[in-house]
């Protein structure tokens, strides 16, 4: 699992278009009289929704199943763009995706997460589009490597593309979960944190795979923030030929949305200097986090000084138990979640030991022939790893 990234400033990242974004639409264009049920459906029972899905060409993880309608489905889009208005969306994995796509008209493209993964295929892609201004929606992918999804942001972003978002539909993962994939939210709020215009659209049809997780998933999603929501909708889901058990109908979309609550981006301006109180706390805290943080530093270093002048070993497992038992019963004392506690210690832990060896390190360098048989030969890296 990969989940560090570096800020990237592309300050001109984001959609330019209404938020929220609502995307709604079946998993599969399977027919047209689907389409057309489920887009007339749509704009009857939820108008806010502003853009239509429907994958054409489906990705499917082992031969045999519904591989999609393929390009003769291309002209039902146009159709419901003509008849509804709303903006239409599918999803492209191959340059003659991108082309056959274009030439119906489609407004929007999605890129799916079986295909963000690869490279090259994000880069054909990409090439394809090159001179091209269309939005382009870029889900992670399937395994939770939080580089791999930026790098296929910024393939796109080298080819021109501005008009970007990232859809947020879960990843596979080992274990029990009540999710077909964890939403892990950690990852898209990094990935927010590191390029700030970009804009977040959660897929909770995707993270729930039933459809009675999704308003869960759809109003965390919102409450982090996001831009907007892509839901699978079909006028008939028992029928549907791919994604039965998460698409509603377009009578749920409504009662789904009408329950959910759209937050501000920001806070209104009477609200702002209460807001500001307590933020102004939290730069305060933080401040003194990362002062007591390196004071503990400094500390560690003198220690990293003795141990190495005594010639004891850096890592020292019994101490260290002791440490977390005592974090741990003053994280429980103070309502701290166990995993954080866990978390924050380790990070202090690792930063420590980096300190201390980088004593040996120096001390080592300044001598650089220790005599054979020394103590300082003999502490070396055993000690170090024990
Ligand atoms: C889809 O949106 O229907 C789809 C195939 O999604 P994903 O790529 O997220 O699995
Ligand atoms: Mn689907």
């Amino acid at each position: 699992m990969s989940t560090t990234l570096q800020p990237v400033p592309f300050p001109q990242w984001g959609l330019g278009l209404e938020r929220p974004m609502l995307i709604a639409g079946p998993c599969s264009a399977e027919s047209r009289a689907q389409v057309l049920a489920t887009a007339d459906g749509i704009l009857r029972e939820a108008p806010q929704v502003n853009v239509f899905r429907a994958g054409i060409w489906k990705p499917r993880t082992r031969p045999g199943g519904f591989e999609g309608i393929g390009e003769a489905a291309l002209p039902w889009l146009a159709e419901v763009k003509q008849r509804t208005g709303l903006h239409t969306m599918t999803e492209v994995a191959t340059p003659d995706h991108v082309e056959a796509a274009l030439k119906a008209g489609v407004d929007m493209l999605w890129i799916g997460a079986r295909t963000t993964p690869n490279p090259f295929s994000v880069q054909a892609i990409a090439d394809a589009l090159a001179g091209v201004d269309i939005p382009v929606f870029v889900k992670n992918p399937v395994n939770p490597d939080l580089p791999l999804w930026m790098g296929a942001l910024e393939r796109f972003h080298a080819a021109g593309i501005r008009r970007l978002a990232a859809v947020h539909r879960g990843f596979h993962w080992f274990g029990a979960s009540p999710y077909r994939n964890r939403p892990m939210w950690e990852l898209p709020v990094r990935l927010k944190a590191a390029c700030p215009a970009l804009e977040l659209i959660g897929d909770p049809s995707h993270i729930a795979g039933d459809r009675t997780l999704l308003g869960s998933v759809a109003q965390q999603a919102l409450d982090l923030n996001f831009s907007g929501l892509m839901i699978e909708v079909h006028h008939a889901p028992a029928e549907a030929r791919s994604d039965a058990a998460q698409q509603i109908t377009p009578k749920e979309l409504a009662a789904l949305l009408g329950n959910l609550s759209f937050r501000r981006s920001s806070a209104a301006p009477h609200l702002r200097d209460e807001l500001q109180e307590h933020r102004d706390l939290i730069d305060r805290l933080d401040e003194e986090i990362l002062q007591k943080l390196a004071a503990r530093m400094e500390i560690a270093e003198r220690i990293g000084a003795f141990k190495q002048a005594h010639n004891i070993a850096i890592l020292q497992p019994e101490r260290w138990r002791r440490i977390m038992q005592a974090q741990h019963a003053l994280g429980r004392a103070l309502g701290l979640a166990p995993a954080f506690v866990q978390a924050v210690m380790d990070a202090v832990h690792d930063e420590s030991i980096r300190k201390q060896t980088a004593v040996w390190e120096r001390a080592r360098a300044s001598q650089p022939h220790p005599p054979q048989g020394s103590p300082a030969a003999v502490n070396d890296a055993d000690n170090r790893t024990s």
